[in-house]
């Protein structure tokens, strides 16, 4: 049976054959090779294909392939990045092999996500939560850490954004060719696709799985487009959160059941689930149904033997973003479900149910995943308070504090989120093995001994290459929306490379107040028009479908971008992604971020703006209520803090108050700083914050730390029983 990989290096050039490897597995994409070795080959080709390795090996001319398997300079590097390929891959002596031995690929860890963010070729997220699970799988595989993901794969993905002529938000999608993406269909020994059943509303919906290699990782990603499921069903792997209730419930049933089916069908046995957010918690369910058909005991004798296999990990501060299905729904999608437990109705509902006994209460996700895993987390300091605060109901025995939610705080994947113009800073003055160092503070402190011209130099070119990157995609818009020839014109002068730069990138919900910069309209033209001390701004995000309040957020900022005081001042860039804040995270000056407090359960592009010299300014929220440090004799601040909580519940006063501090900032802090420069033109002030930044963020917000502590506090702590339908002690 010859494999998707074998295949394309039947079609390259003998020289060339490695290539096919290295395009099958996204380990590629966070080596320092990852700019040139594919776009090499043919740059056009490489963007139009959204940097898919596998869509472009096949695309490519021959002839081109022909040229470059006679440069010599090209086999050279990729017979180098070949070798260090197969070391990664066979390397037996890793961190999680000195720590957890007990783990094995047979017997590994499973995580469950209903989004995957691991590069921009494989579009099957929406945000931050995808983003992060993506960073999870590299760091598990740096670790050497047994670990299969599990997930749904999108035949269209996350929702794609157009803007129209007035600046709404035009929703459309894409389809994902999956035949020419780094994917492969797992099959059986007889070349078959490996299937498993499930039902759904009684029908029978057959399941396949695709493995996308993520180092030494697998994902599996799930997929019921098939020929012999019913029509409608194959549409319930079309689209990542969007549709009605029903297809919610019907992906994370997918999800979880179907999960956890094909695991056992692929003869992995985890010994511990991870359910990364509560719309995987149907998996728990399933273990538990497996064990009661290979033992014959109870659900409530199995139950505790789930709990000790399973941990959670919720995400969502805002109560009302819990995922909760209402009880009729439950009915049709698990009447059948239940006796296969041996539960009632009854039983079964209070599985989910924030009060029992509540014929209307709706089944709640992140109940069933506190009840059903030992261990339970929120992702920053600030999210593991909120969730003890939420949920302290489903413990009304105990404290707030004492309510069983710990926290981890997430972190990023250092290897891809660094520019490889500062990776190369860092090879040179923090060592040629920093990368896999990357939690040690004492690594960070010789940020001190990059030159400041070095590093401002460097920061430049990357500023440059946002700037012109921001004017294409502005340029294309335009062009496509047919704008009149002076608006077209007006990109040339879009965005100053020598001002003071703002990025802002994220959903565009009315919480992440995107438009506080703008809430004092003259005020803030004032701000970002003064002459000798201009400051710009950079914006991307998408609302959700259906978002109308996010859209129309959107559409403000659009018309600012037309207002003749600010059209040089402010961009819009369409359609986010990982590319783009790649590019945004890497080439700005500051990171901006204003939520309302306590919504933001982290929060992780302020971490990838940090690593690469920017400077971020936020609301005391999720993770940057733990970096944030003020400035004392003889250190720099690392960054600037937004406003104070008024303890108010009126969001306007709250909102002009953080717009005045933003404002204050601006003009009395980040402006002075930026603009004072010395005879060789370097900010030395503004350069000795953005090593401050670096140096106490980096090695904490990073993904080895995490994955680290996962392993550490919840994957080896207390292996025990424990008797309570709720988890471990809070982490020290
Ligand atoms: C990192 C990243 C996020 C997460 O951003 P936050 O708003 O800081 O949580 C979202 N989307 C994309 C594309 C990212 O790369």
């Amino acid at each position: 049976m010859k494999t998707p990989i074998t295949q394309l290096k039947a079609t390259l050039p003998s020289p060339l054959r490695r290539l096919a490897d290295l395009a099958y597995n996204y380990w590629w994409s966070w080596t320092a090779e990852r700019i040139s070795l594919f776009s090499t080959i043919d740059p056009t080709v490489w963007q139009v294909c959204n940097h898919n390795p596998v869509a472009l090996l096949e695309s490519v001319t021959h002839e081109r392939l022909s040229q470059i398997a006679e440069d010599p300079h090209y086999l050279k590097r990729l017979q180098a990045l070949a070798h260090q390929f197969d070391h990664y891959m066979q390397e037996d002596d890793t961190w999680a092999g000195r720590v957890a031995p007990h783990l094995s690929p047979e017997e590994p860890v499973a995580y469950f996500s209903i989004e995957y963010g691991l590069h921009e070729s494989l579009p099957i997220y929406c945000g931050g939560l995808g983003v992060l699970a993506g960073d999870y799988l590299k760091s598990a595989s740096d670790l050497g850490l047994p670990l299969v993901g599990v997930g749904l794969l999108y035949k269209q993905g996350y929702v794609r954004q157009h803007l129209n002529r007035s600046g709404w938000q035009e929703d459309f999608y894409g389809d994902n060719d999956f035949a020419h993406m780094p994917l492969e269909l797992v099959r059986d020994e007889y070349g078959q696709p490996v299937t498993i059943k499930v039902l759904v509303r009684q029908r029978t919906v057959r399941i396949q799985a695709w493995q996308v290699r993520v180092g030494r990782v697998s994902l599996y990603l799930l997929d019921v487009d098939r020929p012999d499921n019913d029509p409608i069903d194959r549409r319930l792997t079309g689209q990542l959160y969007s549709g009605t209730r029903e297809s919610r419930i019907a992906q994370e049933i997918l999800l979880g059941i179907g999960g956890v089916r094909m695991l056992h069908a692929l003869e992995i046995e985890p010994v511990l689930f991870h359910t990364n957010e509560g719309h995987s918690a149907f998996s728990l369910l399933e273990v538990a149904r497996q064990e009661i058909e290979a033992t014959g005991e109870s659900f409530y004798e199995v139950e505790s033997k789930v709990r000790d296999r399973a941990l959670f990990t919720t995400h969502t501060p805002i109560p009302d973003g819990n995922d909760s299905f209402s009880a009729d729904m439950i009915d049709s999608f698990f009447g059948h479900y239940w006796p296969q437990l041996g539960l009632t109705r009854e039983q079964f509902l209070n599985l989910g149910a924030r009060r029992l006994g509540d014929p209307w209460e709706p089944f709640t996700m992140t109940v069933l995943a506190l009840r059903m895993t030992r261990s339970a987390n929120g992702v920053s300091r600030r999210h593991g308070e909120v969730s003890r605060q939420i949920w302290s109901g489903l413990y009304p025995e105990r404290a707030e504090a004492e309510v069983p939610i710990s926290h981890i705080t997430n972190g990023i994947h250092t290897r891809t989120w660094t520019a490889p113009l500062i990776a190369d800073l860092y090879n040179q003055y923090l060592g040629r093995d920093w990368s896999l160092k990357v939690t040690s503070p004492e690594l960070w402190a010789q940020v001190k001994d990059i030159p400041d011209r070095e590093l401002w130099q460097r920061h430049l070119i990357l500023k440059e290459r946002l700037i012109a990157y921001t004017r294409a995609q502005v340029l294309a818009a335009r062009l496509q929306r047919r704008e009149a020839a002076d608006d077209i014109a007006a990109v040339d002068s879009l965005l100053d490379p020598n001002a003071l730069t703002l990025g802002f990138a994220r959903r565009f919900s009315p919480y992440k107040r995107g438009a506080l910069l703008f809430k004092d309209l003259q005020r803030a033209i004032r701000i970002l028009s003064n002459p000798r001390r201009p400051i710009q701004i950079i914006f991307a995000g998408k609302a959700r479908p259906g978002d109308d309040e996010g859209k129309r957020l959107i559409q403000r900022l659009m018309e600012w971008c037309r207002h003749p005081a600010l059209r040089d001042r402010i961009a819009f860039i369409e359609d986010y992604d990982m590319y783009t804040a790649e590019l945004m995270t890497h080439g700005v000056d500051v990171w901006l971020n204003t939520p309302r407090r306590a919504t933001e359960a982290c929060g992780t592009s302020g971490q990838k703006a940090a690593l690469n010299g920017a400077i971020n300014c936020s609301v005391a929220d999720g993770w940057w209520c733990e970096a944030y440090q003020e400035g004392r004799a003889g250190h720099s601040s690392n960054g600037w803090l937004i406003g104070e909580d008024a303890g108010t519940n009126d969001l306007e006063t709250q909102n002009q108050i953080d717009a005045d501090s933003l404002y204050g900032l601006l003009e009395r802090q980040m402006a002075p700083l930026f603009y004072d420069r010395d005879r060789q033109g370097l900010p030395r002030q503004w350069i000795a914050m953005m090593k401050a930044s670096i140096r106490t963020i980096a090695p904490e917000f990073n993904s080895d730390r995490m994955v680290a502590d996962y392993v550490t506090h919840a994957y080896l702590q207390d292996m025990v029983t424990n008797p309570e339908p709720v988890m471990a002690s809070p982490l020290a």
